[in-house]
């Protein structure tokens, strides 16, 4: 008799680490009434054959904070949920092997100190003293992370099972999810047991995500790598070792090598990330199995080769070794590498918790931001680097297999600012694409969208190998200066293809916005900035409301933003709403036209009145097409937002290209805008603005409507405002040496960390380099002198008043 209950609150599919963890973190929410359904035994696909490597480290600020709570949860779950299991915490050295990999070690222990962790650089004397078998040839320093460690993926699976079942929660294995379908505001979940309801679905299927998702009419952006690892016999002189030490050696991560190396008993477990990797189930002559668990791929020892020879070099004792098995597996990678952690994209009461390429060590954090997502409809940290919704229609297969190929190829690399991944690109181009490749453009995407970065002329250095740096200075240096400087004195023209654009129209909408958002909403024929808050008073996006008529608006937010946004408002739109609200971004474009001679040429070129003032706009003809002329400036000087059909980019580009040659138009790339704009003071999407921050906070009360009778996240940021704000968002300059402040490098006054940046740029109109951030209120003052640690190193900094650096009092923008 089936044992499938026919209703439950949350049904998980998917029984590994994640689908377990996922489970114990809702019941120990309160939400006991779930169910998780395995189609074999508890691991029986990716988890089993993992390595259970455990690290923390991670450059990227949320991911830390999930392995720091996976690492910190798996200390006491044993005891906690009474299933003791093999946890070592070993400590691991990371070993580089060039300066720019020492500056991203430092840059990591400034953002692990932050987050309570005792992260450390060692010289190549104390990597020995840690690790005596270790050759140190090559090395320039290394990384000590005393929390990493290792895991059995089996029992802690096991024990987070435990720790759900016995708090209520229920597993059914050998219970395949072969359907979903929806009736009534619930999900209905077929199986060969029966169907059960639910009102919340989480595909946690690992690298069956894709096929599951299809249930759901999702296309998961996945595929699948074998990845290997090899285990070696017991070496006598690691054994005498390690029995005298009493404890293992630290992990060994040589990560310009690309591997790791562990001790595993008294032998070894060497596992690479190759450049020479290989995918599976990505060709018709290689299809997915309707069933793989348990089971691995054929050893593929000529892919280690390489590995193995420069392991045994660096530590030789490894070369006496036998070896033993080789573990060959699926691992399942998203375009970015990161997991696929929240909403699944366009279905209601839906989540995704799957394609994680290191779910053993962030399977305990990614269960909790997953229940946060089910029980809340928000989580404590900012997750936007997991989020679901970072992706959209361009991932199609071609896409998630030259992308997964590629971050496995690197898995270890650095991301530096100015590197422009080569994988997966053109999948979006803009109409004026030939013509700005051929003026220089170099290009990254932006939700898919190549955009132009800068600008490079004939004889730059353009190739990979000259972007890997952390430093401000490169080939590209002196052109961005040349095109911040070209709009401060003249005029430069930006196209910006794939701003995302929603369109809400019809009676209500007015009110409806004003409920929504925390500021005003702009009078027809105006447009203005609005903020839109959580009910905790954080920030959750910021749009553009350019307002048509009383009840017709446009909003316009970043193009990465396009699904975030949309279902932000789709979701708070009352059913019974009498307004249209409409995704119309594929029939858009957008190109800036900015600097001080940008009405001359507009005046050349259209018919439109340009003596309108700053922030309004108007409908208007260039060449014959019809645009809408916004006159804002995110680079803030004189400017305008030239709106088009798409089919019309190409003839109003080369109008205003050819009427602005005179007057010193020059093409304006991202790179020279993110200068611009952080000269104004003006925040950017998920860096400056996020859920980590509330909106007042983020120094954005002058977008707050007090008066207004209700908003959403009224009553918390009233609350806020009563028991005063914790910390403030400032603007710094900063006395930096070669780099600019990046995201989260710690703030410091009197031997503390007081705050964090939340941007960084040199700023080439003012001369300075510029960080954003945020900082303990009590020293957010202006004229107060605090440092910002950057790679390791401190700068001063100087709190700068609360108006922008470039232009205080915004008289080029309103001229
Ligand atoms: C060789 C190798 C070594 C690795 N080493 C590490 C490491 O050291 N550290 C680390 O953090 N990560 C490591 N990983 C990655 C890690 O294994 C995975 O990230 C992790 O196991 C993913 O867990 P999961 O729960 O998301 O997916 P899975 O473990 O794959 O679980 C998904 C579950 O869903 C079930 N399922 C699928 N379809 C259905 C359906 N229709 N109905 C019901 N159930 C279904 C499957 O049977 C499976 O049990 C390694 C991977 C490999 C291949």
């Amino acid at each position: 008799m089936s044992n499938l209950p026919s209703h439950a609150r949350v049904v998980i599919i998917g029984g590994g680490a994640v689908g377990a963890s996922s489970l114990y973190h809702l019941a120990k929410a309160g939400w006991t009434d779930c169910v998780l359904l395995e189609k074999n035994e508890l691991t029986a696909g990716s988890t089993w054959h993992a390595a259970g490597n455990v690290p923390t480290f991670s450059s990227s600020w949320s991911i830390m904070n999930m392995q720091r709570y996976s690492a910190s949860l798996y200390r006491d779950l044993g005891a906690l949920v009474d299933y003791p299991m093999n946890y070592h915490v070993t400590g691991s050295i990371r070993l580089g092997h060039s300066k720019e990999r020492l500056l991203e070690f430092k840059r990591v222990v400034g953002m692990g100190r932050y987050q309570g962790m005792d992260l450390d650089i060692l010289t190549p004397a104390e990597m020995r003293g840690r690790y005596p078998f270790l050759e140190t040839h090559e090395l320039t320093g290394a990384l000590y992370d005393p929390y990493d460690g290792d895991i059995d993926p089996a029992q802690l699976t096991q024990a987070l099972a435990k720790g759900a079942r016995d708090l209520g929660a229920k597993i059914i294995r050998f219970c395949p999810v072969t359907g979903a379908r929806r009736e009534n505001d619930e999900w209905v979940i077929s199986t060969p047991q029966g169907e059960i309801r639910c009102e919340y679905v989480v595909n946690a299927a690992g690298y069956y995500a894709r096929e599951v998702g299809k249930m759901f009419g999702r296309d998961v952006p996945m595929m699948v790598m074998s990845h290997q690892y090899i285990l070696f016999d017991e070496i006598p002189e690691l054994a005498a070792w390690s029995k005298e030490a009493g404890h293992k050696l630290p992990l060994l991560r040589d990560v310009d090598s690309s591997y790791y190396l562990r001790q595993e008993k008294y032998g070894m477990n060497l596992g690479p990330y190759e450049k020479n990797c290989r995918a599976h189930w990505v060709t018709p002559d290689d299809p997915m199995p309707e069933d793989f668990s348990f089971q691995l791929f054929p050893d593929d020892l000529e892919r280690l080769e390489w590995y193995l020879n420069d392991a045994v070099e660096r530590v030789p004792i490894l070369g006496t070794a036998g070896l033993s098995r080789v573990i060959n597996g699926p691992i399942p990678y998203a375009p970015d590498g990161n997991p696929l952690i929240g909403p699944m994209p366009g279905v209601p009461n839906a989540f995704e918790a799957c394609v994680f390429t290191f779910g053993i060590c962030q399977a305990g954090g990614a269960g909790k931001v997953l229940a946060e997502w089910v029980t809340e409809g928000q989580t404590e940290w900012d997750m936007w680097s997991c989020d679901p919704r970072r992706y959209t229609d361009y991932t199609d297969q071609d896409y998630c297999i030259a992308k997964g190929m590629e971050i496995y190829g690197h898995e270890y690399a650095m991301h530096f600012p100015k590197h422009y991944w080569p994988a997966g690109r053109g999948k979006k181009l803009s109409r004026i694409h030939d013509r700005i490749a051929a003026l220089g453009a170099q290009f990254k995407p932006y939700n898919g969208w190549e955009r132009a970065m800068w600008y490079a002329k004939p004889g730059d250095d353009t190739s990979e190998q000259a972007t890997q740096t952390w430093g401000r200075e490169g080939p590209w240096a002196r052109r961005i200066e040349e095109e911040c400087l070209a709009v401060r004195d003249a005029a430069g023209i930006l196209d910006l293809p794939g701003f995302s654009r929603f369109r809400i129209k019809g009676e209500g909408a007015r009110e409806w916005l004003t409920g929504l958002i925390t500021g005003r909403v702009p009078k027809p024929g105006r447009i203005g900035l609005a903020y839109f808050a959580d009910d905790k008073g954080r920030i959750v996006t910021e749009m553009s409301v350019i307002a048509i008529e009383e009840d017709f608006f446009f909003l316009i937010t970043a193009a990465t933003a396009q699904w975030h946004d949309f279902e932000w408002l789709q979701k708070h739109r009352p059913a019974d709403a009498a307004f249209t609200l409409d995704d119309v971004t594929a029939n858009f474009s957008c190109q800036i036209l900015t600097g001080p001679k940008s009405r001359d040429i507009l005046a050349e070129v259209s018919d439109a009145d340009l003596s309108k003032g700053w922030l309004t706009h108007q409908t208007a003809q260039i060449a014959g097409r019809y645009c809408q002329l916004v006159r804002v400036s995110f680079a803030g000087e004189l400017g305008w937002e030239i709106h088009t059909k798409v089919d019309d980019t190409a003839a109003i580009f080369d109008t205003v290209w050819a009427a602005g040659q005179k007057h010193g138009l020059k093409p304006f790339g991202m790179e020279a805008l993110d200068s611009l704009r952080i000269e104004k003071g003006y925040r950017a999407w998920k860096g400056d603005l996020s859920t980590d921050y509330t909106i007042l906070q983020g120094g954005l009360e002058r977008f707050v409507d007090w008066s207004k009778p209700a908003f959403k996240g009224k009553a918390a940021l009233e609350r806020e405002k009563q028991q005063g704000v914790s910390k403030r968002f400032v603007t710094l300059t900063v006395e930096a040496g070669e780099c600019d402040a990046p995201y989260m490098s710690t703030l410091w006054s009197n031997g503390e960390v007081v705050g964090e940046t939340t941007s960084g740029n040199w700023g080439y109109r003012v001369g300075k380099s510029i960080a954003l951030g945020m900082l303990r209120a009590d020293l957010a003052v202006p004229g107060q002198a605090i440092e910002v640690e950057i790679f390791g190193d401190r700068f001063k900094a100087i709190v700068q008043p609360d108006q922008p650096l470039w232009d205080s009092s915004n008289e080029r923008l309103r001229a």
